[in-house]
């Protein structure tokens, strides 16, 4: 019944707390729901595809799309830069897919103001120093990066309120993260405000 613009997914927390792997979870069983493929000034890491995990892009490059307006946000992270490239993002919309993103959580704050009604969903470790062992576990991460990364979640943390939804990833059962992630997708494509007046006038006079 709901047609129009697609839905916008923000998963944001901080770096370890599991948002690669969970959106990869969610993708697999959400074939229709898209995913927003962002750019990076940094190295890939073992495994990672261009196109599938980032755009790797050279910062003279990612500086020159920014320049043209090429993000609808970027931030600095760790000394690299990231961005999330605007025009699939808004053709995929308005074709009216769903979409799902995972930007820190500035570039989440900086969507949210650019689209009101994107859903913001904060996903943390049970315990703040299960980041900590994630990230040592990955390998993927020298021990200053490391360092520098908790800081930057706990800076990050007090940014929750202005999510809309939280989501815990706990040790050992990221399988019900991902379902809590799928049922906060479903419930809110049911929410009333998403229904057009038109439809809402037919439901009303049926
Ligand atoms: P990583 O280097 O671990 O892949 O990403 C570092 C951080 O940058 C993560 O918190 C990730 O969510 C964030 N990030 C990835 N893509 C974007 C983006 O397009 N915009 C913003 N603001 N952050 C991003």
């Amino acid at each position: 019944m709901v047609h129009g613009p697609g839905l916008l997914f923000v998963v944001s927390g901080p770096s370890g707390a599991g948002k690669d792997t969970l959106v990869d979870a969610l993708r697999a069983r959400m074939p229709r729901l898209r995913y927003s493929v962002s750019a990076t000034t940094r190295d890939p890491r073992p495994g990672e595809k261009e196109g599938e995990h980032y755009f790797f892009l050279s910062r003279q490059e990612f500086e020159r799309r920014r320049e043209e307006a090429g993000f609808l946000e970027w931030r600095e992270y760790n000394n690299h830069l990231y961005g999330t490239p605007r025009d699939y993002v808004m053709s995929t919309l308005a074709e009216g897919y769903d979409l799902m993103m995972k930007p820190e959580v500035n570039g989440a704050l900086a969507i949210k103001q650019a689209f009101n009604d994107a859903v913001l969903i904060f996903l943390l470790p049970d315990k703040f120093s299960h980041l900590r062992e994630r990230l040592l576990a990955r390998r993927t991460e020298t021990n200053e990066e490391i360092a520098r990364r908790l800081e930057i979640a706990h800076n990050e943390v007090q940014y929750i309120r202005s999510f809309d939804y939280i989501v815990i990833n706990e040790q050992q059962r990221s399988e019900e993260a991902v379902r809590d992630l799928e049922a906060i997708l479903h419930a809110e494509r049911f929410r009333i405000h998403r229904y057009g007046d038109d439809t809402l006038h037919k439901v009303e006079h049926s």
